[in-house]
């Protein structure tokens, strides 16, 4: 078994940890991570997450993600409030009359297990929610929230904090902290929607799958071609690249290098989207936010580590990447509808016993050259050799949610990731 443990960058000034403590009791950023399911609560806890958010099986807009039932919600809660985080939980579709009854049920139900917030866009879900709670609500992205004079309204229905809308530019956010007393979260990282703040009627009307309602179907993301009115048989193929075109394509955000930038503007909470992407992507983008918003806060050389951040954030699944609208527009065209990805994610870490690795299998693991990746951002390259069930018997081959072994004398711990990179 060959061990390449890899360098870590830590660029930290003399006297960090001091003025890191002086600095944090003025300047306070929350990271935000997706809680998809149990685990990937678990996982962005464990990576660093200040607080998390996730979705009932109803009421979010992300139906398909994982979402928690309520036996889930009161562990989730019970598990972050014990890592002394903050757990949200999204409330943020449209709702139509006919489901208030059961809305209105599961407010009393959180009444006796109460998230640190309640995340809506509907105007009529606030109004209840405020009937009927006194949970702090944060007013979602969805309901297009571009100044501070909408959020000072709000501010009157116990709405704590805004997300901003995705379409306000970094000198807006800076304006709207300046021009309003309430909290703002801003999305840092992940996928784009080429509809006005996620208002897109081209799922429903293609799929029957509302995406006003949590149930996209990413429709945008498909070839169109463009057809004249009187030649129906003749369609017209939109043709900018030669792998294809696929115009309503957003591209992905990473403001991790402008991150400064945001911090300064004044947001209180900076938030990574994708509920329903791997754990490993929650690892991933959560230790390398959090180690961004710790080194800018406590004065690290940050500039000096981004290019050590993207590598990472290259390695999980992403289209290409932009800087949203945060400075100008984000791209609407791309050679691909699907994901580029320089690393397959192989497997967590459940366990290390003194030279022994416990894996949980998510991918196929065969003999040969890994690396791991770890809380804190450490990559330790290793060459596989030899794989062992729990049994002891050796196989060459390990399945996707196997449990098996390898043996190394490394320093890596439980959750960290193993991923085989290109
Ligand atoms: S179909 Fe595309 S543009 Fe419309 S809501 Fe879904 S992701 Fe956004």
């Amino acid at each position: 078994m060959m061990v390449y443990d890899n360098i870590n960058i830590i660029f930290y000034k003399p006297f960090t940890f001091i003025f890191m403590l002086i600095e944090s009791t003025f300047i306070m950023v929350e990271l935000l991570s997706p809680g998809g399911n149990l685990e990937k609560i678990r996982i962005a806890i464990d990576y660093g997450a200040d607080a998390v958010y996730s979705g009932y099986k109803k009421f979010g807009l992300r139906s398909r993600a994982g979402n928690l039932d309520k036996n889930q919600i009161k562990e989730a809660i019970a598990f972050v409030h014990k890592s002394g985080r903050k757990f949200y939980l999204t409330l943020n579709s449209y709702l139509f009359d006919k489901e208030f009854d059961e809305l209105i049920d599961f407010l009393k139900f959180l009444n006796n297990y109460p998230p640190d917030a309640l995340i809506v866009s509907d105007l009529g879900v606030l109004n209840v929610v405020n009937e009927l709670t006194n949970i702090p609500i944060h007013m979602s992205t969805q309901a297009n929230i571009t100044n501070s004079y909408a959020a000072r309204i709000l501010k009157r229905y116990n709405v704590k904090r805004i997300v901003a809308a995705r379409e306000m530019d970094i000198n807006d956010i800076r304006s709207f902290v300046k021009n309003s007393s309430i909290d703002l979260e801003v999305f840092v990282h992940g996928a784009m929607c080429m509809a006005y703040s996620g208002r897109c009627f081209l799922s429903s009307y293609l799929t029957g799958r509302s995406a006003n309602q949590g149930d996209c179907a990413q429709s945008c993301r498909w070839k169109y071609t463009v057809v004249e009115e009187t030649r129906k048989d003749a369609p017209i193929t939109i043709e900018e690249h030669k792998e294809g075109s696929f115009i309503f394509n957003s591209y992905d955000m990473c403001a991790v290098e402008i991150l400064d930038e945001i911090i300064d503007a004044g947001v209180s909470s900076i938030k990574i989207e994708g509920r329903m992407k791997s754990v490993y992507y929650t690892a991933v983008t959560t230790a390398v936010y959090r180690d961004a918003v710790d080194t800018i806060l406590s004065g690290g050389d940050y500039k000096a580590k981004i290019p050590f951040y993207m590598d990472e954030l290259k390695k999980i699944s992403h289209r290409p990447y932009s800087l949203g609208f945060y400075k100008d527009k984000p791209m609407q065209y791309i050679k691909s509808s699907g994901y580029e990805r320089n690393c397959d994610f192989i497997a967590i870490v459940e366990k290390k016993s003194k030279d022994r690795i416990y894996l949980k299998l998510r991918g196929q693991l065969k003999k040969g050259k890994y690396e791991f990746f770890t809380h804190n951002l450490r990559v330790v390259y290793i060459d596989i050799e030899k794989i062992y069930n729990i049994d002891d018997t050796e196989k060459s081959i390990g399945n996707p949610n196997e449990f098996v072994y390898i043996c190394a004398d490394i320093n890596v711990e439980r959750f960290d990731i193993l991923r085989r990179c290109n």
